[in-house]
């Protein structure tokens, strides 16, 4: 026996036709002989609406019922589901979260999975049933109360559930077909990637390429689970979407398998820091305990013991990084000369695990914007992606100059 996880989003559940649609899918998988577990979203727009009630009703709402009442659109579609499955003659029931039961920590609103005890689900398997209809996003606490994952949770269910069942396979159905080198509406030689790694994956979800959940993709990637994104609206073939796997998958890469980019980055520059131990931490310190996400960080060298410092932060972070560091200049905590902030800068970064083996990306990289005469404003380097910060206004051409010079538009030999 083997099982399959299947994972149908929101839009691909949003009515009873596209469930029916759905449906037709999950039968394929059946009459292959997989045993299937299908994890369903809400219906598009429920869980939003949802939140919105319980704002509307209660602005310090109890956390506890926020997740009683958002985790109530997925019932409605596992039901739904699993009654569309019986009118095809295919044996399926719905569960929900705390019936499985998926065992999560108490953080409402944003809990983790502790564990997925398999056996119920097994032993209804073993007499015959073929899908187990799953509602995604919700679990239940330690203390007996209903929970949620997170926005975006049910990527995170539909992994979870393929690592404790040791599934074949996790396919995540949406409304896009894969993942791509980078966002087609900006740069028209977008090109599916057949696989990525997950590393990859995870530098380009976390960059704002919004296909999965990012912890899903963590989760995958800590339990080698392949995992397929894939379209619901299109027919399906075994090789169809983007498989995301670990690199030994992989047996060919480009250098760099993609290019994404932030719009809304902001950059602040201290002039005139002293360069001494500590000036970093007493900086960072009190923009963390405001709550601003620093992702790019610059000393420049110092002359005559001081320094400029320079970080990005998302545009709508500016005013609370601002009032901070003004706070703690007041508190005497460091001093600096001036506070300069660019708010239109832009991220774009390219991404690869080949990066590893190939010399000269940063250079390549470089050249390519320069032919552009994109100004660089910050760099920064990792193992497996280079960023730079320039001019909002030259994003959309970084990117499709960068797509270019890597050679994006062609898969690897
Ligand atoms: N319905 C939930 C949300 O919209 C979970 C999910 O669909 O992944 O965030
Ligand atoms: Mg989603």
């Amino acid at each position: 026996m083997s099982i399959l996880v299947m994972k149908f989003g929101g839009t691909s559940v949003a009515n009873v036709d596209r469930i029916a649609r759905a449906a037709k899918r999950v039968a394929v998988e059946v009459a292959k002989g997989h045993d299937v577990i299908l994890i369903v979203s809400a219906m598009a727009g429920e869980t939003n609406k949802l939140v919105g009630w319980v704002q509307d009703t209660s602005p310090l709402y109890d956390a506890r019922e926020y997740d009683a009442v958002t985790s109530s659109g997925e019932n409605v579609t596992a039901g739904l589901m699993a009654l569309r499955l019986q009118e095809m003659d295919i044996p399926a029931r719905s569960w929900q979260g705390w019936q499985v039961p998926l065992l999560t920590t108490s953080a409402h609103g944003s809990a983790r999975i502790e564990a997925i005890p398999t056996e119920n689900i097994l032993r209804k398997f073993g007499e015959g049933m073929r899908v187990a209809v799953v509602a995604g996003f919700q679990g239940i606490s330690p203390e007996g109360r209903i929970t949620t994952l997170g926005r975006g949770g049910s990527d995170t269910t539909a992994v979870a559930f393929a690592a404790a069942f040791d599934a074949v396979r996790c396919d995540i159905y949406t409304d896009v077909d894969g993942v791509y080198t980078t966002d087609p509406r900006i740069c028209g030689k977008a090109r599916k990637l057949d696989r990525i790694a997950f590393e990859e994956m995870l530098e380009l979800a976390s960059l704002g390429a919004k296909v999965l959940q990012t912890r899903s993709v963590e989760l995958a990637m800590r339990y080698k689970v392949k995992l397929r994104v894939l379209s619901s609206f299109e027919e399906q073939t075994d090789e169809a979407g983007t498989l995301v796997c670990d690199e030994e998958d992989i047996m060919e890469s480009n250098a760099v398998a993609g290019v994404a980019y932030s719009r809304d980055e902001a950059k602040v520059t201290l002039t005139g820091v002293a360069d001494r131990p500590g000036i970093a931490a007493s900086i960072f310190g009190p923009l963390a305990e405001a709550g601003v996400n620093v992702d790019m960080i610059v000393q420049n060298i110092s002359e005559h013991g001081q320094t400029d410092m320079t970080f990005s932060c998302p545009t709508d972070q500016v005013l609370r990084a601002q009032k901070a560091l003004d706070e703690a200049k007041d508190r005497g905590v460091f001093s600096y000369g001036d506070l300069v902030i660019d708010r239109d800068v832009a991220k774009v970064s390219v991404v690869g695990i080949g990066m590893r083996s190939h010399a000269g990306v940063a250079a390549q990289m470089f050249k390519a914007l320069a032919a552009e005469n994109v100004n660089i404003k910050v760099i920064t380097t990792s193992e497996i992606k280079i960023s730079v910060l320039i001019d909002r206004k030259y994003m959309e051409l970084a990117v499709q100059a960068l797509h270019d010079a890597f050679g994006l538009e062609k898969a690897a030999a």
